[in-house]
């Protein structure tokens, strides 16, 4: 059986954070603990949860920005972290990203067109025309049109730079693309626009999307599979139907319900979340959501606040980290 083209086994990644004073401990923040991920050729991963909750890192790890402090990310069973030469070239050119905001992540002083051909000079293994003929291809296949290829980011429509931002990503024919809230910083129009050009991107190549968003509806729409992070766990995993239809986390069933309109019939409340999500510097004991759990007194005791729930499968495909659902 072949490896899974994306792999994070027990990925931990933990930061040096300030110390508030001279004479304070130096302090940790561990943004991700413990992430279990899977995803195959051609399928779609949604990564949610609030901001702050870690699945930025996920992202950043996966593409190579972000070390991990341990477990690791494979891609189709290579180490990321520890290829290194030709391998280390073939995995980057495997695993894209395309950013929250596309006019960052382009060069003011550059045409649009030297953007996208930038990766194919670093990779070197087309010659000058080839690399020409497929900024080009790939300026068709994100739907731009060929006259904007000399024009320089300012000039385009928040719309075409993302789709520019796009091409870039996709110029060097990658099997896995990384979409770090692609659509966050769009008009709600365009935002649908971007969201049909990944689909049809996914349909057309075999892409397979990495997709992080705070946006379900827009996760929805593209993910076969959708992974619920808190406070830098995955704290459930289900095809996106069945999460959307019946979710048993709690922390999914609060998320799910701000968005979702009530079903007729079903005596559906809107669940308000109380609070802020805690710093990931001082994580709360036990459960990491029991202060904000509105179910937490159904579970016996005070064990939410004493034992941190293990990820259990019910099922085959649904994960889900919470005493309520791993009662027999
Ligand atoms: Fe809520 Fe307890 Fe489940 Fe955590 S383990 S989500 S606090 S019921």
């Amino acid at each position: 059986m072949s490896a899974p083209l994306l792999e994070l086994r027990d990925l931990h990644v933990r930061f040096a954070a300030r110390r508030g004073g001279w004479f304070e401990p130096r302090r940790e923040l561990h943004a991700v603990r413990g992430v279990d991920l899977r995803l195959e050729r051609g399928g779609a991963l949604g990564l949610v949860g609030e901001s702050g909750c870690g699945k930025s890192t996920v992202a950043r790890a996966v593409v190579g920005l972000q070390r991990p402090s341990s477990g690791g990310v494979f891609i189709e069973g290579l180490e990321r972290a520890s290829a290194r030469g030709a391998r280390a070239r073939e995995l980057r050119r495997r695993v894209s990203i395309v950013f929250q905001d596309p006019y960052s992540s382009l060069d003011p002083r550059l045409p649009v067109s030297a953007s996208v051909l930038e990766p194919l000079a670093i990779d070197g293994r087309l010659r000058p025309r080839a690399r020409r003929m497929r900024v080009l291809a790939t300026f068709e296949a994100v739907g731009l049109d060929a006259a904007l290829y000399h024009r320089y980011p300012h000039e385009l429509s928040g719309g075409q730079r993302q789709r520019v931002a796009i091409a870039r990503a996709l110029v060097l024919e990658p099997a896995l693309l990384v979409c770090d809230e692609p659509t966050s910083a769009l008009d709600l129009s365009v935002r649908a626009q971007i969201v049909n050009l990944l689909d049809e991107l996914r349909a057309r190549f075999g892409l397979a999307l990495l997709f992080i968003s705070h946006d379900l509806a827009v996760v929805r729409r593209l993910a076969d599979e959708i992974a619920v992070m808190y406070l830098g766990r995955v704290v459930e995993r289900a095809p996106a139907q069945q999460l959307f239809d019946a979710p048993r986390h709690p922390y999914s069933k609060a998320l799910l319900s701000a968005v979702l309109a009530p079903r007729p019939g079903a005596h559906e409340e809107r669940i308000v979340l109380a609070g802020e999500p805690p710093s990931p510097l001082a994580p709360p004991t036990g459960c990491a959501f029991h202060p904000r759990c509105f179910a937490r007194e159904r579970v016996a005791q005070d064990r939410c606040e004493r034992e941190s729930p293990e990820l259990s499968a019910r099922g085959a495909q649904r994960v889900c980290a919470c005493h309520l659902t791993d009662a027999p």
